[in-house]
């Protein structure tokens, strides 16, 4: 009875563990299920070195799991613009300069637009977010959120931001959007730091935040870049069983960077702001890669659409100094947290290829660019009717019941 006792308490074990191992119903490939995608726009890798010369501790190249190389160009210019540089992350598809996540040929576009990781997000009914320093119109917020021929019809693009089914928008303040209009679209209209705490889960925002978002020293009604990550990723992995993707974009390191006004000049000033541009777009990287660490699902990416401002060691005291006064197209870093096995560490990729890097984490079926008719809305799934005889979530349901068959068993069997 002893060694029947003995087997059998193994057999508990081999049970238990094979329990604990079982994939449950939302693991995909490596059990990534939240892609928090991050973007400095125009930052180089050198830009991190000029922000440590100012002062400042930078956290994002301490210890990434994987530091890769983005190669930026547009369809039509070597260096690309922050529109086509967004299009490429978020579609995987190189377009013209100025234009946002549309096809380059134009008889291609007259019918189809390419789909964003943001809208496959959506149809996979994950939550999405979109966090900015800059305008809610901008450039790199537009390329995840709309398909427009110019970057600079602010009108349709937050006409379009506000008929899609983004769960967060979230950045500067933008005439385009009325508060009006915001609420009757169902979103809730956030103007102040206190407005975002406000905010429960499940409920749409459109944030439109009246300050310089970018600096480090902000009035108290303003949320910072760190803020409004932390908040977005608490909002959008509460409750949600099916994972999120989050954009988050620091984007005045290349508006302090980028200066064709003054030439090539290197002012103190400048590099003041660059560094501090930096350091805000660090500190909401430390926000995010803080929430992966705990979570352990969560996959953090770090990179930019061009670097700005061809910056290198130079002069007498080897200083990172400013030799271009626009975007370049060198190369940008990719910061990976969360994975070690999503590129080969020191690859050097197209812009185009993160997008699939993503979309196989997350176990998407499904590889970038993807055609969409033009016009083409990004539906979430409806919510699948749960009766007694479903067994639409037959995994957890063939475990539940393997595990009450086993504590029968033993509680038959000892008393
Ligand atoms: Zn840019």
């Amino acid at each position: 009875m002893q060694q029947t006792k003995r087997i059998l308490a193994v057999f508990l074990c081999v049970c238990c563990l094979a329990l604990c191992a079982a994939p449950t119903a939302f693991s995909a490939d490596g059990g990534i299920r939240n892609v928090i995608f991050m973007i400095g726009d125009g930052m180089g890798y050198n830009h991190l070195k000029l922000a440590e010369e100012e002062g400042f501790e930078i956290f994002m190249d301490d210890v990434p799991d994987l530091l890769g190389w983005s190669r930026t160009r547009s369809a039509n210019n070597k260096v690309t613009d922050s529109a086509a540089g967004a299009t490429a992350l978020a579609c995987g598809v190189r377009t013209n300069n100025k234009m946002l996540a549309v096809f380059p040929e134009e008889e291609k576009r007259e019918t189809l637009q390419p789909r964003s990781v943001t809208e496959n997000a959506i149809l996979h009914g994950m939550k999405t977010g979109i966090v900015t320093t800059d305008y809610t119109s901008g450039a790199t917020p537009a390329g995840f959120s709309v398909h427009v021929l110019s970057r600079s019809d602010a009108q349709s693009i937050t006409a379009q931001q506000l008929s899609g089914n983004i769960d967060l928008i979230l950045g500067k303040k933008e005439d385009a959007a009325e508060q009006s209009a915001v609420e009757e679209a169902g979103y809730r209209y956030l103007e102040t730091r206190a407005d975002l705490a406000a905010l429960r889960v499940g409920a749409r925002a459109f944030g439109q935040f009246g300050s310089d978002i970018w600096k480090l020293d902000l009035p108290a009604e303003a949320p910072s870049l760190a803020e409004m990550c932390a908040t977005a990723v608490s909002l959008l992995t509460t409750k949600n069983p099916k994972g999120f993707f989050l954009m988050v974009e620091g984007a005045h390191i290349d508006k302090n960077a980028d200066d064709s006004k003054d030439g090539l000049k290197d002012y103190p000033e400048k590099r003041a702001n660059v560094a501090e541009a930096v350091k805000t777009f660090d500190n909401a990287v430390r926000a995010a890669v803080d929430f992966a660490e705990k979570d352990g699902r969560t996959l953090v990416i770090i990179t930019a659409d061009h670097e700005t401002g061809n910056l290198y060691p130079d002069g007498e005291d080897g200083r990172m100094t400013f030799h271009s006064a626009s975007h370049t197209s060198a190369n940008v870093p990719v910061f990976v947290y969360g994975a070690r096995d999503l590129f080969e560490n020191g690859a050097e990729m197209d812009n185009t290829d993160l997008v699939n890097l993503v979309a196989e984490k997350l176990g998407w079926e499904e590889r970038f660019p993807i055609e969409d008719p033009v016009g083409f809305v990004a539906e979430p799934p409806a919510p699948v009717q749960e009766t007694p005889q479903s067994n639409g979530n037959k995994p957890v349901s063939f475990l539940l019941r393997l595990w009450q068959w086993i504590c029968d068993f033993f509680k038959r069997l000892f008393g």
